[in-house]
Parts: structure tokens; sequence; C-alpha cells
């Protein structure tokens, strides 16, 4: 007999459960988040967009500390930066100069590979428009960022597990109806609730979310942030999460502002 894994292989006693679902759909974590550590933070973060001739400088040093732990806010009006801050925090843009650290190190200047991997595995990223893949169902929109964190062969080896942890995490959610529908056949709000799940699916520290009720009505938005109110007590996760309304903001445990490049305390 060979030695070579059979890409059929979903046989339980070869299976490791994997380990993002583990974190968020289990039940709380017996450990409490050591409170107040900073996690995630900016530091002297500046960064400009060029339009023709002219530079144009969004954040003008922007320092910013994200606890352990915590759901921060981000408020500021539309253009201060939002969007690019975030973007920076998450390592899917690169500062001009200034810094970004992430559980005790530095991540804005590691070699795009190592970015990738941390982005996969420990950041978690919701936007407005949710992003869902159109062609895929919601079972496989939440399964996609597994497939790229194990790597396909790795993947199938254990992709009844992966299935499992999934389709737990669309549960939680709210959404264990709707596993083999399409993005199109969603409301708005599941829609949403589908990319917190694809978001958690690697087992992420932090959710990175930009304006993620923008999109919802008044009562949609209000489930959403219970919903990641709950994400952030139950299950620890820590939360920075951007918006222009002063209302939605005003869910989180901390405000800080964004103004002219700079980010103070609200
Ligand atoms: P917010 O999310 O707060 O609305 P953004 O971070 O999206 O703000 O944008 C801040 C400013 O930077 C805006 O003036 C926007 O037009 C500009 N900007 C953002 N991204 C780019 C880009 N890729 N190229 C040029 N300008 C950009
Ligand atoms: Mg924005």
């Amino acid at each position: 007999m060979s030695n070579t894994p059979s890409l059929a292989t979903t046989d339980s006693s070869q299976r490791r459960a994997p380990r993002a679902p583990q974190r968020v759909a289990a039940s709380p974590a017996p450990q409490l988040p050591r409170s107040g550590e900073t996690q995630l933070s900016a530091r002297q973060v500046k960064k400009s967009y060029r339009k023709g001739q002219v530079s144009i400088p969004v954040l003008r040093g922007v320092d910013l500390e994200v606890r352990r732990g915590e759901f921060l806010a981000i408020i500021g009006q539309s253009g201060s930066g939002k969007s690019t801050l975030l973007h920076l925090l998450g390592t899917l843009d690169a500062p001009d100069s200034g810094e970004i650290h992430f559980g005790g190190r530095r991540i804005d200047n590691l070699p795009a590979r190592d970015r990738d991997a941390l982005r996969n595995r420990q950041f978690g990223m919701i936007f407005q428009f949710y992003h869902l893949l159109p062609e895929l169902t919601m079972l496989e929109n939440v399964l996609a960022p597994q497939m790229i964190a194990s790597g396909v062969f790795q993947y199938l080896r254990q992709r009844k597990a992966h299935v499992e942890a999934a389709t737990q995490l669309l549960s939680l959610v709210g959404l264990e109806h709707r596993l083999k529908h399409k993005p199109r056949e969603l409301s708005g709000g599941e829609m949403q609730r589908a990319a917190i799940a694809r978001a958690l699916v690697t087992g992420p520290e932090v959710l990175l979310a930009d304006e993620p009720t923008g999109n919802l009505d008044h009562q949609t938005g209000r489930e959403i942030l219970n919903l990641l109110r709950t994400l952030n007590r139950a299950h620890h996760l820590t939360i920075c999460m951007v918006t222009h309304d002063l209302s939605i903001a005003q869910e989180a445990d901390r405000i800080v502002r964004l103004a002219e490049g700079q980010v103070v305390e609200a």
C-alpha cells in the first residue's frame, strides 16, 4: 500500500479539527483576554495618494492602539481616511512611513507571503458591500479562505471537518437554512452575516470591519451590531470597526475619531 494520502480521505481517524471554527464556534474560550494589552497598533503612520503631480495626504501621523478583546469604533467623515487606515492595519496596503504592530511584532514590512498568511489567519475582514463571490453558495464562500489557508491538498484531506465547521459557523450567524443559496438569493443582512462567517472561518483574533452596516436598514444594521457584540463578548474577538455614523459607533466599547489625518479620542 502506498503511503501517499488519498485525496478522498475523510476517515475520521485521520481528521484533525480545523483550528478556526474551534476558536469561534465552540463555547467561550476558557482563558479571558488579557484586557488592556495592546494587540494591534499604528505608530506615526502616514499615507498620501498621488493625483497627477499632487500628493494628497490622507493620514498624517496616526497613532492608534487596539486592545486585545475590545470593540473599538473609529469614526470620521466620508473621505477622512477610515478605509485607508483599516487597510493599513490589516496589511492590505503599506504606509508611506510609520509602523503597524500586531501581537508585539512589526507587520507592515513583512514579506508579502508572510503578510498574506497573517491576513488569512489572524485578521478577518468585512466590508460595506460584503464582497461575497457571486457564483459560490454560502457554504462555499465560507470555505474559500479555509481552502486558501490550508492549501488544496490539505483542505481536501480534511474536507468533511471543514464543511462541518463552516456549517457550524453559518449556524452561529443564523444562516443554517441558507447553506446552498447564492448571494443574489439573500438579503443584505444575510449577506453580511455570511461575510462575517467567512471572516471568522480561519479563526482570526481580530475582526476589521469597514462600515459593516452602511448598506443596511436600521433594524438589520442593529442585528449585525448585536452579532458583532456577541462575537466580541462571548468569543473574545477583538473588533475594530470604522463607521461615519456616531449612533453605530456608540455600540462599541471605545470610540476614536479620525480627523485631519490624525486619530484623537472621541
Ligand atoms: P473614508 O473611508 O473615510 O471615506 P478613504 O480612506 O476611502 O476614506 O479615502 C480617504 C481619501 O483618500 C479620499 O479623499 C479618497 O478619495 C482618497 N483615496 C482613497 N483611496 C485612494 C486611492 N487608491 N487612490 C487615490 N486616492 C485614494
Ligand atoms: Mg471608507
